[in-house]
């Protein structure tokens, strides 16, 4: 293990050098083409056998793709950036997921890690914010790396770079996922349905801050998903002059609005916590004509996936009498989702004493709270199905404003420091 550790804390430059290679070009879920380029480069040239796109992802199980012309647009700024045209036009429709594996020396088990790849819809600040004054802010407008998915990149090839100098290392096989959309929880179905975990006897995924906000902290393990279903309703009624035919309008203004307040009064699950939202609320063309389109962009979550089934179907029953009452019509469309989930806590309690015997860490907790949603909770509960170990692990580090904010930055040592654990727990988990 020693030896992992040295690896990891020698390539401690090189590994904030992707982070913040990654930090400059950040790119919205689904559109991660210089990203995964980069990556898939990079994990080819060390030794790893590289599948992408539809060989790990089924299209079917992909939520909230991005409008077509969105799409396009970030497909042509990634070949500005130097992605080769053919790779974007295989990752199009948002087959940007990457799966890497690489054999040890001997026969072992087969263990997975997953990164997200994805940045936010956030503007990065400008003054007083470090990756500004050092030369590595986001240069594509209104997108911003705000919640830590580069430095979950930067981790991945960190680990990759000393498994593929380490082959002697580990056993078995070691597989690196590189997950897009993340955020809105939208691309972890996709490749969990594609069978990527069918194989794997072991999972390990985590996130830079959230719970530990503290240089040197770890937390094996993380308790509190929220289970969460992202939804939109569209209603469609039909235009008419205000003045001389409202009768022969219908109106998906009042239908959205009706929806948008009932949402809010779903009664509450005697099982357990739950969440509403409605987070957009569109309507209406102009003050004389009767409106006939209306959206609401909302979603619910549970403490358990039951409840956040309850929450969704009251949702639909509502949006389909709001409907019904205007006499307009109902699309509703699931945008993302995620899963609650019990941790596994034999798995947590081996890697707090693997991280604590270390030496690398000042702070070690078993588990703590995320009181948010995740959709690596698709990949936990997969593998905690099959009853084999799973952990999400919270990696510390000093922020310098909360996640999806403008300000938002970590402590680069959260990088190597991540990478050595994870490639001990690759020794450790591939022997066992
Ligand atoms: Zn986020
Ligand atoms: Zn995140």
């Amino acid at each position: 293990m020693e030896r992992l550790w040295t690896a990891a804390r020698a390539l401690e430059q090189q590994a904030t050098a992707w982070r913040r290679d990654f930090h400059t070009y950040p790119e919205l879920g689904l559109c991660e083409y210089r990203t995964a380029w980069r990556i898939m480069d990079l994990l080819t040239a060390w030794g790893y056998e590289v599948s992408f796109g539809r060989a790990v992802m089924d299209p079917d199980l992909l939520y909230g793709l991005p409008a077509p012309e969105v799409m396009e647009q970030k497909r042509l700024r990634a070949m500005g950036e130097g992605v080769p045209q053919a790779l974007t036009e295989q990752m199009k429709g948002g087959m940007t997921g990457i799966v890497a594996t690489i054999q040890g020396t001997g026969d072992g088990k087969t263990v997975a890690f997953r990164f997200d790849m994805d940045c936010n819809e956030v503007t990065e600040a400008t003054e007083g914010h470090r990756p500004a004054g050092e030369g590595f802010a986001s240069l594509h407008a209104g997108e911003m790396h705000a919640c830590g998915h580069d430095g979950h990149c930067a981790i991945g090839l960190t680990l990759a770079k000393i498994l593929a100098d380490h082959r002697d290392a580990f056993s078995g096989q070691v597989k690196l996922i590189f997950q897009p959309a993340e955020e809105g929880v939208r691309g972890a179905k996709s490749m969990v349905g594609a069978g990527i975990l069918d194989d794997v006897d072991c999972f390990f995924a985590g996130h830079i801050g959230i719970g530990a906000r503290e240089n040197g902290t770890l937390a094996a393990l993380t308790e509190g998903f929220l289970a969460c279903t992202k939804a939109d309703a569209c209603f469609t009624g039909r235009a008419s002059h205000a003045g001389l035919a409202p009768e022969e309008g219908k109106n998906a203004l009042l239908a959205a609005a009706q929806a948008a307040v009932s949402l809010h009064g779903i009664s509450r699950h005697g099982k357990g916590a739950s969440r509403i939202n409605v987070g957009v609320l569109q309507a209406g063309a102009g003050r004389n004509v009767i409106p006939d389109r209306g959206v609401v962009k909302f979603e619910t979550r549970g403490e358990t996936a039951e409840i956040d089934e309850y929450m969704q179907s009251e949702a639909h029953r509502i949006l389909q009498a709001c409907a019904d009452l205007q006499g307009v019509t109902l699309d509703y469309e699931i945008k993302g989702s995620s899963l609650s989930h019990e941790p596994d806590r034999k798995t947590g309690a081996e890697i707090a004493a693997l991280a604590r015997e270390s030496g690398q860490y000042e702070r070690v907790f078993d588990c703590l709270p995320m009181n948010a949603s995740e959709d690596c909770t698709y990949f936990l509960e997969e593998m905690r199905k099959q009853g084999k170990p799973c952990a999400f692990l919270m990696l510390g580090s000093a922020l310098a404003a909360g996640h999806h904010n403008g300000r938002f930055d970590f402590d680069e040592s959260v990088l190597w420091r991540s990478a050595g654990l994870l490639a001990c727990l690759a020794a450790t988990y591939t022997k066992r």
